[in-house]
């Protein structure tokens, strides 16, 4: 009966592990005092289940998590007028194998499950997901990620979300940043890189930037130095209220690192080459420098891999001019099909007529491609139809040449040529 109202309930596969511990095969049934507890608690759950209300799809999705050693949980809130709101719970028991995992992997898989669950909520909107350990930083760390790991990352890439860290009720550091390096255990590879170029990094723009924020303290309230490396802070006045948000502060990064990051964020199998605004985001979680963004897009738009594979989105460019048909035989479209194999009576080519007002089509045996023989077709068309305004072809030497020129001249039509590797101007090319 109460699997119904699992969602209602915060942890609920936590709380009914003792419980589901029996369904298990081979399995003494046991009623101890567990089950007696997990079952007591339940209940009194059930009787105080908090009221779920509808989600706004105007306001941002705020999902917390939360993994024990026997089970993951997740709530989905907004905060409206400053009132949270709760939408859903969710919260199941671990297998056996993922009891093995690590905290961090735990942590991680929370998440993960708690994103795919709430799919419906959270996909296509940008929201903020709030843990008690940085394990998405570390996932998003990892240089090479293998198996689940790696899949997990790919995920998580789908979503527009950014991390925020719950303010540890225990142990309180003041201090945002000496958390973060606490962390640091879990990043040693890119870390070390990283502050061993800023060390040495010979970019004037951030070195003036680091004595100006050593001696100018007051005038640089939103830069830091931490072990010799620059941090920027981008508020968010809501959030830091009430949760840590370490990820404001962004390591600055200087010149040399710049290209390194960019490619990162953007060329790495798992960044997945996508467009200006993601990579921009990914890099912004972590990274700041003077003009990112126009930076970002300069890497995107140089990118030798999207240049060549990615599709053009907008639909082919109109063309000038001429391309306004007016009406019946204004324009008429001519192109030359073949060699074929030829005919009994030698004829090898087949030369179709196009008037792009009406569609109408004409087409023509022609034995050999050359003016004349176009010239001898066209005079066919234009005695029974009269001569239209303008001739298009392609500029092959079969249409461009004295005696169609001629023709046209004699007509009065006026002969417009496009370009072979142009043809989609031709609607008669195949
Ligand atoms: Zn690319």
């Amino acid at each position: 009966m109460s699997s119904w109202y699992r969602r209602f309930i915060p942890q609920f596969a936590t709380l009914s592990e003792p419980l589901t511990r029996l369904l298990k095969k081979n399995q003494r049934w046991e009623w101890s005092n567990d089950q007696e507890n997990a079952f007591e608690q339940i209940r009194s759950h059930l009787v105080a289940a908090p009221t779920l209300s509808c989600p706004d799809f105007n306001v941002p999705f705020i999902l917390q998590t939360d993994a024990s050693s026997v089970g993951i949980g997740a709530v989905l809130t907004q905060s409206v007028n400053d009132v949270e709101h709760v939408v859903a719970f969710a919260s199941r028991a671990l297998s056996d194998p993922e009891k093995k995992y690590s905290v961090t992997e735990q942590e991680c898989l929370a998440v993960v499950w708690a994103i795919k669950k709430f799919r419906p909520y959270l996909e296509g909107y940008r929201f903020t997901v709030v843990t008690d350990h940085s394990s998405l930083r570390w996932l998003h760390n990892l240089r090479n990620p293998t198996g689940r790991l790696a899949r997990w990352a790919l995920e998580l890439l789908e979503y527009d979300y950014e991390i925020i860290h719950r303010k540890g009720a225990l142990h309180h550091v003041p201090d945002a940043l000496s958390r973060m390096f606490e962390d640091n255990t879990e990043v040693p590879l890119i870390a070390v890189v990283e502050a061993e170029a800023i060390a040495n990094t010979t970019d004037a723009w951030y070195r003036k930037r680091v004595a100006d924020v050593e001696s100018k303290v007051r005038r640089f309230t939103d830069w830091r130095i931490v072990d010799g490396q620059l941090y920027f802070c981008r508020p968010k006045a809501i959030i830091s209220e009430i949760v840590e948000d370490l990820d404001r502060w962004k390591l600055v990064l200087p010149r040399e690192l710049r290209e390194e990051a960019l490619r990162e964020a953007h060329n790495e199998p798992q960044a997945g080459h996508l467009g200006v605004e993601k990579t921009f985001q990914r890099l912004a979680v972590r990274y700041y420098w003077p003009n990112m963004f126009r930076d970002t897009a300069d890497h995107v738009k140089r990118c030798d891999t999207c240049q060549r594979t990615k599709v053009e989105q907008a639909g082919p460019a109109g063309l000038m001019g001429h391309r306004v048909v007016e009406g019946p035989w204004t324009v008429i479209a001519t192109d030359i099909m073949g060699p074929f194999p030829k005919s009994k009576s030698g004829f090898a080519y087949i030369l179709v007529v196009q008037d792009l007002f009406t569609k109408w089509i004409e087409c023509f045996a022609l034995r050999a491609a050359n003016g004349k023989k176009i010239c001898e077709a066209l005079e066919e068309v234009v005695s029974r139809w009269g001569a239209p305004r303008f001739l298009l072809t392609d500029n092959g030497t079969e249409f461009v040449n004295k005696t169609v020129q001629s023709f046209a001249t004699e007509h009065g039509i006026s002969h417009t040529t496009v370009p072979p590797y142009h043809p989609q101007a031709n609607p008669v090319e195949r």
